[in-house]
């Protein structure tokens, strides 16, 4: 279970990997099994992180991920919680709990086909500025997503 999307791990090997990477293309990172979770975060980190109102997630198996090209530059966000971003443009790439260390979230949109893993839930909504407004129907969950849920 990750604390920060509160995913449940499956495994599902692709026939063709999951590919994606940062604004320039100098970071490049290809996943070879399918994720197994996909969230939006309102959380106030991935929103100053990212400068942005709430952000994306995909959960992918830590062993399943490789990055290609230079190599991501990270920081140390929260305690035990590193982010990875290029080091040339900027770009917000993943994040990772040592909770979880099996586990690598990505941002949704740093995915050749964003469009693919559509998100199931919300997590930490309320760190939501009060102009946001999503409307898409989708389950809000105080933090993670409850254990089974
Ligand atoms: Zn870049
Ligand atoms: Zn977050």
């Amino acid at each position: 279970m990750s604390p920060h999307t509160g995913n449940e791990r499956q495994t599902v090997t692709l026939a063709a990997p999951v590919r994606g990477g940062c604004f320039c293309g100098a970071v490049r990172y290809e996943a070879s099994e399918a994720p197994f979770g996909s969230m939006i975060c309102h959380c106030a980190s991935c929103r100053r992180i990212a400068a942005a109102p709430a952000v994306a997630w995909v959960t992918f198996r830590l062993d399943g991920l490789r990055f290609t090209g230079a190599a991501p530059r990270s920081l140390e966000s929260s305690p035990g919680v590193r982010r990875r971003f290029c080091g040339q443009c900027g770009t917000q790439l993943s994040y990772e709990n040592a909770q979880s260390p099996h586990e690598i979230d990505l941002t949704t949109c740093s995915l050749d086909e964003p469009a693919r893993f559509a998100p199931t839930h919300h997590s930490w909504p309320q760190h939501d500025l009060p102009w946001l407004r999503f409307g898409d129907g989708l389950p809000a969950y105080p933090q993670s997503r409850p254990a089974g849920g």
